[in-house]
């Protein structure tokens, strides 16, 4: 308990500095796969405490994996940094009051997470310096989880591969150990090409919008034949057509686009759906006469649980407490749940019993499969109706409540870790129970050998609020 003491007074004493970068995040929010500021902020940081850090990894611009220490066990923090288009607010307002019209803002607290576990990572590098501890730690910079791209990407690398213990966590409008399975999702696009012709003679062409609604009732008929999933975790299959080829009546579109996106029971599920919206896509491609090609924008699997290092969360979730809420910061939460028709009760400060339960899709699931994983929940909004990704959750990511949130994950983090590294018996028992739940399935990615990151994701919209 001395140790622990130590490592939490060592965070009290430093942490105004990722409370800065938090801040500076929070006032220059950038959307997924553009976040450059974020993730250099992040990564200077890292390296300023002797961490090495290869930017770029995975061909992902904005992602970085750290490291520090030598030999077993690694444990790996994570770090996002990615906000969502048009939540800009006021962080002193408890009304909507965007600081800039349809500006991005942080919605999900993502300048929170960008430095929780960069703090904790810190402290117990701290930690293993004063004692001597043998051990690795690793800091994974992760783009667009908002879109669940950066992870699958980074595991596809083999960057997760030697990870022994993944330490996760995300704000949220609750205090526990998230011990949570997810759906697996993907997020693909069909481009359909034909041959354009004026409309006074369509014969003369082969639509591709003809192409891309016959792919629509293709999917409306495939939908039942896949299993629906529970209530907690439903399955979806969801399309749309982004931009159809033509906006004119009198013009046979020559290229057309319909987005698929699934939530499947699991990996497997997963790929088995991809393949047969393949199949139907191909089919409908031959019935008019047009081409189609596939680009899978990113798939994950199903995030496998882990109970074992779950309770080593609440643990220390508990030795933490949760965050000292301010009366100011009680008010304000009211006050917001007011504006949002919720019943006004503040923060509880309630510390959840560790439980198996479903939470919605992340690309943090990918982590799941390679080491067991330790995912905490801290409450930064006071009640789940208060809204999340939404104006709301960006007011408090920008407040003191924000800070508090961040240094109560940043301790326990740093504890759980310590833990780890000190007690070898837990990360045994956490290897033994995912190895159970895995059933001997490996890893493998669900993204297509010729996939690319897209770079362009969001840079138009970017440059506008820059
Ligand atoms: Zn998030």
């Amino acid at each position: 308990m001395e140790t622990k003491k130590t490592i939490c007074d060592w965070i009290d004493e430093n942490k105004d500095e990722v409370f800065a970068i938090s801040d500076y995040l929070w006032e220059h929010p950038e959307l997924s796969m553009q976040e450059y500021e974020a993730s250099q902020k992040v990564a200077d940081l890292l390296e300023k405490y002797g961490f090495l850090v290869n930017r770029g990894v995975a061909g992902l611009p904005t992602a970085f994996a750290a490291e520090y220490g030598s030999g077993k066990p690694v444990l790996a923090f994570s770090s996002e940094y990615d906000a969502l288009p048009a939540l800009s607010q006021n962080k002193d307002s408890v009304v909507r009051d965007p600081v800039i019209d349809m500006a991005p803002g942080h919605g999900c607290g993502h300048n929170l997470m960008a430095v929780g576990g960069v703090l904790a990572a810190i402290a117990l590098q701290r930690c293993m310096i004063e004692q001597g501890l043998a051990g690795t730690i690793k800091v994974f910079g992760t783009p667009a989880e908002e879109l669940c791209i950066g992870k699958p990407f980074m595991a596809r690398g083999g960057l997760f591969e030697e990870v022994d213990a993944f330490l996760d966590w995300h704000p949220s409008h609750r205090n526990r150990a998230a011990a949570c399975d997810t759906n697996a999702y993907f997020n693909v696009k069909y481009h359909f090409s034909g041959v354009s012709a004026h409309g006074n003679a369509p014969w003369n062409g082969r639509s591709s919008l003809d192409g891309a609604m016959l792919m629509g009732h293709a999917v409306e008929m495939l939908r039942e034949h896949i299993e629906p999933g529970s209530k907690d975790s439903p399955t979806t299959l969801n399309y749309a057509f982004p931009d159809v080829g033509n906006s004119f009546p009198n013009v046979v579109p020559a290229n057309t686009v319909i987005w698929c996106v699934g939530r499947m029971k699991n990996a497997e599920m997963a790929a088995d759906v991809l393949s047969r919206l393949d199949a139907c896509a191909k089919g409908c491609a031959q019935a008019t006469g047009t081409t189609v090609k596939e680009e899978v924008i990113t798939a994950t699997h199903d995030m496998i649980p882990n109970l074992c290092l779950g309770q080593l969360i609440e643990e220390n979730l508990r030795y933490v407490g949760a965050p000292a809420y301010s009366s100011e910061d009680q008010e304000d939460a009211k006050k917001i749940q007011k504006a949002m028709n919720a019943k006004e009760t503040g923060y509880s400060g309630k510390i959840e019993h560790t439980v198996l339960s479903s939470q919605p899709v992340t690309d943090s699931s990918e982590y799941s499969w390679f080491a067991p994983i330790a995912f905490l929940n801290v409450a930064l909004a006071p009640s789940e109706d208060a809204g999340w990704h939404s104006w709301t959750s960006c007011k408090f990511a920008g407040s003191s409540v924000g800070k508090r949130v961040l240094e109560t994950a940043g301790k326990i983090l740093a504890l759980a870790g310590y833990d780890l590294l000190t007690k070898p018996e837990i990360l045994q028992e956490a290897k033994a129970e995912l190895k159970e739940r895995l059933c001997g399935k490996p890893y493998q990615s669900l993204l297509p050998e010729n996939a690319k990151p897209d770079l362009t994701t969001n840079k138009a919209v970017m440059e506008r609020f820059r």
